[in-house]
């Protein structure tokens, strides 16, 4: 375990279950994973976002539409529930265990592209939604900003093309400004997701030459290495063909989302600012406690 995670559970900020990546929270990181939450949220009111928010599971068709399976399956978690017979649940066996349809959500924004879908083509101005979620992968670590399960708020816009690499080029902008604001050390770089196998490699490769995806870093505390705590990706048309969501006037539409990872953006504040946040910087806590 590291220290910083040692003295966070020694403090009460957080609670460990002796799972890699399953951490529970005091109310002290939770009341500040909601301040910032909202902080976040009040550029959705200014920009003119819809507001939504869907539970942590979602149907395993429409991940598999996303293409989440072929590209993920190693940090994918799917839902299974126990046939039962006259004794009990059959807990052994592929006949006793049922699948559900269900799937946890890996990143806030594949909810948002069915409830798009549904409402059928995009009006020129396109869509700005904003959302959280808690999110599931399965990457078990003893890194302590790396988790199974964290919160992702995320904003996502569809519309046209231009539109979308404004929005990120805005948001690319606005995010650093924030963590300048929260006095928290950091840079931007050029990213890839973490595509599964050699094909994935191959993705990975492109989606870094066409600067598709990229992170603001933040090392958690002094010395520690920088982890992503924001993340801005252009989709191009990969959701939205998957999804066949167009305009109005039936040009091809595209996507792109910025995604806050909660949990690693509070530990960076308690690993730069100290373990009471009624002693952080005066800049922070204005921020934060107004
Ligand atoms: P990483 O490169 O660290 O694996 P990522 O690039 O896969 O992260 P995204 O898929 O872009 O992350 O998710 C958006 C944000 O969610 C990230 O910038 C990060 O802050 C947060 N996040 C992603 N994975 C994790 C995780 N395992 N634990 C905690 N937060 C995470
Ligand atoms: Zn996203």
């Amino acid at each position: 375990m590291s220290d910083l995670r040692c003295d966070l559970v020694d403090a009460g900020h957080l609670i460990a279950t002796g799972i890699d990546g399953i951490v529970g929270h005091g109310a002290v990181f939770e009341d500040v994973v909601r301040r910032l939450g909202l902080v976040i949220g009040r550029w959705g009111i200014d920009n003119g976002a819809e507001t939504v928010h869907f539970p942590p599971v979602m149907s395993r068709a429409n991940l598999e539409r996303n293409g989440y399976l072929r590209s993920f399956p190693q940090l994918a978690a799917v839902l299974h529930g126990f046939g039962c017979g006259v004794h009990g649940p059959f807990t052994t066996g592929s006949d006793g265990d049922l699948s559900t349809g269900l799937m946890m959500v890996p990143s806030a924004c594949y909810t948002i592209y069915p409830m798009v879908a549904a409402r059928g083509p995009l009006r020129a101005e396109g869509a700005l939604v904003e959302t959280w979620s808690r999110c599931f992968r399965r990457e078990p670590s003893t890194d302590t900003p790396r988790l199974q399960s964290f919160r992702m708020h995320e904003y996502v816009k569809l519309g046209r093309g231009a539109d979308v690499v404004a929005f990120r080029e805005a948001w690319i902008e606005k995010a650093q400004a924030l963590y300048a604001s929260l006095q928290l050390p950091f840079r931007l770089d050029n990213a890839n997701d973490a595509f599964f196998g050699r094909p994935g490699r191959l993705m990975a490769s492109s989606q870094r030459e066409r600067n598709l995806k990229i992170e603001l870093l933040v090392p958690i505390m002094v010395g520690a290495k920088p982890t992503a705590c924001c993340s801005f990706n252009y989709a191009e048309a990969h959701f939205t063909e998957a999804w066949q969501i167009n305009m109005e006037d039936e040009s091809t539409a595209h996507s792109g989302c910025v995604g806050f990872g909660m949990e690693r953006t509070t530990l960076a504040l308690f690993g730069h600012h100290g373990f009471q946040p009624e002693r952080w910087p005066d800049g922070v806590r204005q921020l934060l406690y107004g």
